[in-house]
């Protein structure tokens, strides 16, 4: 390795559920993350950025491993043979250091791979949370230690006490530092304040180069954001008992209710308001990044997923793959140039985050990636692709599903121009000519039959890469015999 690549340092910061719309530099009317846009201004724009998973599992598997959701072996858990970033960063002497507390991102799940340090919400939580097998589930002890298990008890006392909002706010707002001291104690674990400070600590004492990812949560449902955000963007406040009809019963039961205009926009205030809160802590490392790296070093910032707020009948984001969880912002900024490209057109996936790391440190990207180093890209050169992006998941009755023994196909096929959604239940199919329907109203199926039949074609031959779960049990047994330490990738 070479001395350059050893002075390098690479931030990933990926906020959940954030859709690119609901930010200035998107289009969006109101400007609900001034540090970050402030921030963004020095470094690059991907104004069409897909994810290429609707949910969290499946968005971070195609982050972390550059291969789609479907392929290798699926992506809930990650199967060990699915290599992921920072195993790859650290068999290069890269330094690695991992803060999230989203639960389908943490050890469990196979995302501890390659951190030195990972701080993934769990610490706390006891290991009878997460039986391994039905074995440990029939021990006696087990039963017991559930039922003493006073921190979930405390927890769903917590959730069910009145004003329990208010406290959470309050917490939120005015003494971050507590929620590392409540943490055993409440769900608000690894808030943005949390994961800010402990951030910004951490940086403060290290001197090596590093790669470093922070997830966000705050940004996902339900949304509670302190008063002080929902003043930052709306001229009044929106009470507790709004908030909670809102956020705990229309979203969860939408069909129960006549979704009217007021309740869309006050939903999108909370949600713009939870923005607001993570970008006034982002503040702080945003800061602080040029000082510590004023060069060498690079900073992505991104989300998994977006969110519905209804387009089509739905909230949240799960059982469907329409654009408004498929778009997601995505900036690079490269510390110390002052010349990046300001905006980038260029269709660009979340499976071209690894690549585009791997590339900045200057290692050779493994063959096993499907995704393309954006490089070239914010340097102002061209880079070749293929035609069609992929997104796709399992899903069962409108709800996320791990694999495809619970679960059935969802995927969607994209091309600049036209979008192509398949839902193996239903067997439904859709087409939207992007170009004139950008909001995937009008289905042209049935109008537009040679396209439909190009659309199939990729889909059938994307399914016939599929491996089998036995085929994948032969592969995974040579696979975790083999010392990954002696290999050079
Ligand atoms: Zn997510």
């Amino acid at each position: 390795m070479n001395r350059d690549n050893r002075n390098k340092t690479v931030f990933l910061i990926t906020i959940d559920a954030l859709r690119p719309d609901h930010l200035k530099s998107y289009g969006y009317h109101r400007n609900t993350a001034p540090n970050l846009e402030k921030f963004a201004e020095k470094g690059t724009t991907f104004l069409n950025a897909i994810t290429n998973g609707p949910e969290t599992p499946s968005a971070f598997s195609s982050l972390f491993t550059s291969i789609l959701p479907f392929l290798s072996g699926g992506f809930s858990p990650l199967p060990i043979q699915k290599l992921i970033l920072p195993q790859i960063l650290k068999e290069n002497d890269v330094y690695t250091y991992g803060i999230h507390s989203n639960p389908n991102l943490g050890e469990f799940f196979n995302y501890h791979r390659g951190f030195d340090v990972f701080l993934d919400g769990e610490r706390y939580k006891e290991k009878q949370d997460m039986p391994k097998n039905q074995e440990t589930k029939k021990n006696p002890l087990f039963l017991l230690k559930k039922i003493l298990n006073y921190k979930n008890l405390f927890d769903k006392l917590m959730y069910g006490l009145k004003g329990f909002n208010k406290i959470k706010s309050l917490l939120r707002n005015r003494f971050p530092f507590l929620t590392d001291i409540f943490l055993p104690f409440t769900p608000i674990a690894y808030n943005a304040p949390y994961v800010v400070n402990k951030v910004v600590s951490f940086l403060r004492k290290i001197d090596k180069p590093l790669f470093l990812w922070a997830h966000l949560m705050d940004v996902h449902s339900p949304f509670n954001p302190p008063s002080k955000n929902v003043l930052n963007i709306n001229s009044s406040d929106i009470n507790l008992r709004d908030r909670n009809f809102l956020t705990s019963e229309v979203y969860q039961n939408p069909e129960k209710y006549r979704i009217s205009t007021d309740i869309l926009d006050k939903l999108k205030i909370l949600y713009d308001a939870e923005i607001n809160y993570v970008d006034s802590y982002l503040k702080d490392l945003f800061e602080l990044i040029p000082l510590k790296f004023p060069k060498d070093c690079l900073v992505i910032i991104t989300a998994d997923h977006g969110e519905s707020f209804f387009e089509h009948g739905f909230f949240f984001h799960q059982g469907n793959i329409y654009d408004e969880l498929l778009k997601i912002p995505f900036f690079i900024i490269e510390i110390g140039n002052e010349n990046a490209i300001k905006t980038v057109n260029n269709t660009v996936q979340i499976i071209d985050i690894a690549p585009t790391i791997i590339d900045y440190f200057g290692f050779p990207i493994p063959d096993s990636f499907q995704g393309i180093s954006l490089i070239p890209l914010i340097r102002g050169e061209s880079v070749e692709r293929g035609k069609y992006v992929i997104s796709e998941t399992y899903q069962k009755n409108g709800i996320m599903k791990r694999n495809n023994k619970d679960g059935y196909k969802l995927i969607s096929i994209r091309s600049d121009q036209w979008k192509y959604i398949y839902n193996e239940q239903s067997k439904e199919e859709l087409l939207f000519h992007l170009k004139s329907d950008p909001e995937e109203k009008v289905n042209l199926v049935i109008k537009e039959e040679e396209k439909l039949t190009q659309f199939r074609r990729i889909r059938d031959s994307h399914f016939e890469e599929i491996t089998t779960v036995d085929e994948l049990s032969k592969i995974s047994k040579v696979i975790s015999q083999i010392d990954f330490k002696k290999i050079n990738l």
